[in-house]
């Protein structure tokens, strides 16, 4: 539940003027100093990563698509987005998209339209981005120019114009969902900042180590005051901060600010940003419920409906039937290893999804989508082999490209089975639990598409046996 809004722009540059006055969360902010000044202003970056669960909407009117946003647009936001914040140990874990049909939410004006029509969309326990094709507002007849608009704060849900899509919108506006304000902010009623930093604490972001921002003045005088060079993206003005000072060096590369991305990769976050960003991820309800526990355990269940996202910083684990049809839309991820136990059945029909995600402070996004009518099950999947191999693990095809067969004989009943891929390091790329299995032939299908180029060794080890086989993986 938002109480109170905070709004975001981030404008195209040649369209900026005005700037809506924002309202802010005051009590969440209090909260949010509150836990910084006990004990936790400064602090280093967490040791144990928070991994942050992130699901994108591509929303498109009633009926029909405008410009449609591809996958690689959103793994391309995605990476830049886990690139902001891997440096101090903040992680994300993409666990999937869909679409959505809604003209109202596809032609978003925030100059006109309530923000309130967005929450039934949102995704509980997910930060939700909502891809749309027209953001306006703002710029009267133009008809808009925001990239991306964030409203409340803190908040897990998040607004970008379609056209942005993979240019590095994504972190900013997350950062706002973090609590963090611009670097220049001015508009909030904090006042300036001063050049020496002076009242870095109490002005503009309230953030005492990011830099005075001449920016700010681009929305009180820009005319008298502000000037810029290299197509307005580097300050060479004679703006006056409280003191009088006009030497301003402008917080260029950090995501917070307005200074062109083509110009100025804007990645950068200070030991201040980091400590609200966690402050708040440690003090919101909100953002706490996108955030995934060490290990998780999932199901029993079955659902043939909605969504269920769940994963986890380490592993999780299906537990029991998990059975799931019909338009759910179901996405697991975890750091490490999603274990799908002997009971799960993923089933999806006609509009339904299934992901499996792994993600750690990287880019890597793997596993497998399951979608329509594709049957899956890793319990016993009997196949029957010639009796000469025995005692072998096989696996076909090979090469192999996006998926490989592995077939072998278990001469008895066992427990903790389980298949590991290493690669030519011997560094283990892949893990699929298997569980209990009966003495016999088994096929089990295993996903390897997200596997680059190259020769891999494939081991199965249960209690009582050690299987081995290579497949060579092509391109
Ligand atoms: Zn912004």
């Amino acid at each position: 539940m938002l109480l109170s809004f905070f709004a975001c722009f981030l404008f195209v540059r040649s369209q900026q003027n005005i700037i809506k006055p924002y309202q802010l969360d005051k009590a969440a902010l209090n909260n949010a100093l509150a836990y910084e000044r006990v004990n936790h202003r400064l602090q280093p970056a967490l040791t144990s990563p928070v991994v942050i669960r992130v699901f994108f909407r591509i929303v498109d009117p009633a009926g029909g698509k405008l410009f449609d946003i591809t996958e690689a647009q959103i793994a391309q936001d995605f990476k830049h987005l886990v690139g902001a914040y891997s440096k101090d140990n903040i992680c994300f874990i993409n666990m999937g998209f869909d679409h959505l049909y809604n003209t109202a939410l596809d032609t978003f004006n925030t100059s006109n339209d309530s923000y309130k029509i967005f929450l039934p969309y949102g995704l509980q326990n997910c930060i939700t981005v909502f891809y749309i094709d027209q953001l306006g507002g703002q710029n009267g007849s133009s008809g808009g120019g925001s990239s991306g608009v964030t409203y409340g704060i803190p908040s897990a849900w998040t607004i970008i114009a379609k056209s942005y899509a993979g240019q590095g919108v994504l972190e900013h506006e997350v950062g706002h969902c973090f609590g963090l304000l611009h670097t220049f902010d001015f508009a909030n009623g904090n006042g300036l900042e001063n050049i020496d930093g002076s009242n870095g604490s109490t002005s503009a972001d309230l953030i005492a180590d990011t830099k005075a921002d001449p920016y700010a003045f681009a929305y009180e005088n820009a005319s008298s005051c502000y000037s810029a060079t290299n197509g307005g993206c580097t300050y060479n003005g004679t703006c006056k901060d409280p003191k009088g000072r006009s030497d301003y060096s402008p917080p260029y590369t950090n995501m917070m600010s307005y200074w062109c991305s083509a110009f100025y990769p804007s990645y950068i976050i200070t030991n201040g940003q980091y400590t609200r960003v966690t402050s708040f991820l440690s003090t919101s309800s909100a953002l706490q419920a996108t955030e995934s526990p060490q290990t998780a355990v999932d199901g029993p269940y079955s659902i043939s409906s909605g969504y269920h996202m769940n994963s986890a910083v380490t592993t999780l684990t299906t537990s029991g039937t998990v059975l799931i049809t019909g338009t759910a839309n179901t996405s697991l991820g975890a750091g490490q290893t999603v274990f799908l136990e002997p009971g799960f059945d993923a089933v999806p029909g006609s509009g339904g999804q299934v992901f499996i995600r792994h993600s750690f402070c990287d880019t890597i996004s793997n596993g497998y989508t399951l979608n329509g009518s594709v049957t899956t099950s890793f319990q016993n999947q009997q196949t029957s082999l010639p009796a000469t191999q025995k005692a072998d693990l096989f696996a076909y095809p090979n090469p192999a490209s996006s998926s490989v067969q592995l077939s072998f004989y278990l001469n008895a009943n066992t427990d903790n089975a389980e298949i590991k891929i290493y690669d030519m390091n011997m560094r283990q790329v892949k893990s699929i639990r298997l569980g209990v299995l009966n003495a016999g032939a088994h096929t089990i299908p295993a996903d390897i598409h997200s596997l680059s180029a190259g020769l891999y060794f494939i081991m199965l080890q249960t209690p009582n046996a050690l299987m081995k086989t290579k497949v060579m993986v092509v391109k």
